[in-house]
């Protein structure tokens, strides 16, 4: 959005530990010239904060990207992530009503295809039918439609992309494909020796986040407000981002035993190198996502750019840089 030329106003949770590492190298000094970045205290369970930000900044686009997006800590939480991600795209949405924004600000609402959950077509598109299968996913399910509702209700622009798994070397630790790269640079590195996952057989659309985010302002740059899905159209397991992830520190995994018994070993050296830890599974499993893009590629002229194998090699590079950069500390 920087780089495009907008004046951009974040807002952050209070924490008592530093919460901003993955945006530090946007800060702008709020005392030089020319600053186009600012950031807010906030939260999407706090209206009247909500409200009055809104207020200060008069803004032309509200991205709702805020969420407890972890769907295993959803079943942990489900009221706060009932809270924050369903009530918050509501209290944003009103905040906008109620200041008389409805023909000015134009509302993106992170969807999501954790919103197909036991899927009920493959592949999944714009009309597929919803199957919430965690709390996380019931909360997005409410956040989708009331966004639905107020466009059609109040004529806002508002619109929903319905975003398939987006991943970066920036993507939170506890994320299935950003806990392999980690592990895998230390590995690498000397500094652990194995990795602890759940379910290895779960597939996904794993695209890069840098291709969702323009896919984002699109949406929101059409004449019409419309709900879109995004994704690769390409689909693998957990099993084969492993086997990737390892394949770039040119170690080869091979899986023995079956279930919670399987392992995976290196074949040169028959060291064991990822083990099944039930812990990780959840209460009920989202087995299967992958989408259709069509509609976003002939309506928003969008594609996914980054292939599988790019993001995975991206992701282990920057993480043998990172874990070497936190282990020298
Ligand atoms: P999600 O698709 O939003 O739930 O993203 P995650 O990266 O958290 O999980 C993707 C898939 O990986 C899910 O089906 C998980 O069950 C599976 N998975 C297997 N092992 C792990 C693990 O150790 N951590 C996480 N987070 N997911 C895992």
């Amino acid at each position: 959005m920087l780089e495009k030329g907008y004046i951009v106003h974040g807002v952050k949770r209070r924490s008592s530990s530093f919460n901003t590492g993955r945006i530090d190298d946007l800060y702008m000094d709020p005392h030089a010239d020319d600053v186009r970045f600012f950031l807010h205290y906030g939260d999407l369970t706090d209206s009247t904060n909500l409200i009055r930000l809104v207020q200060e900044v008069q803004p032309d686009e509200i991205y709702n990207l805020g969420a407890q997006s972890h769907v295993q800590v959803s079943f942990e939480t489900p009221e706060y992530t009932a809270n924050s991600d369903a009530m918050g795209a509501l209290r944003i949405l009103e905040a906008m009503r109620i200041l008389g924004l409805e023909k000015k600000t134009r509302f993106y609402q992170a969807s999501t295809s954790e919103l197909y959950g036991k899927v009920q077509e493959i592949p999944q598109k714009e009309t597929t039918p919803f199957y919430p299968r965690s709390p996380y996913a019931a909360a997005k399910l409410y956040a989708y439609w009331i966004t639905v509702n107020y466009r059609e209700s109040y004529g806002m622009h508002a619109s929903n992309g319905i975003l398939f798994n987006h991943e970066s070397p920036m993507r939170g630790e506890t994320f299935v494909t950003r806990k392999i790269t980690r592990a895998v640079a230390g590995i690498k590195l000397g500094y652990q020796d194995k990795i602890y996952l759940g379910n290895l057989d779960a597939q996904r659309d794993w695209g890069h986040a840098r291709d969702y985010v323009e896919g984002m302002w699109r949406i929101l740059q059409q004449d019409e407000p419309d709900d879109y899905v995004l994704g690769t159209g390409e689909m693998y397991s957990v099993r084969e981002f492993v086997e990737r992830a390892f394949a770039h520190i040119g170690v080869e995994i091979e899986w023995r035993g079956k279930g919670v018994d399987e392992t995976g070993v290196d074949k040169a050296t028959g060291v064991t190198r990822v083990v099944v830890d039930p812990r990780y599974f959840r209460p009920a499993e989202v087995e299967l996502l992958l989408s259709d893009p069509t509609k976003a590629r002939e309506k928003l002229g969008w594609q996914a750019t980054t292939p599988f194998s790019e993001l995975v090699r991206e992701m282990v590079t920057e993480d043998l840089k990172t874990v070497a950069r936190e282990q020298d500390r």
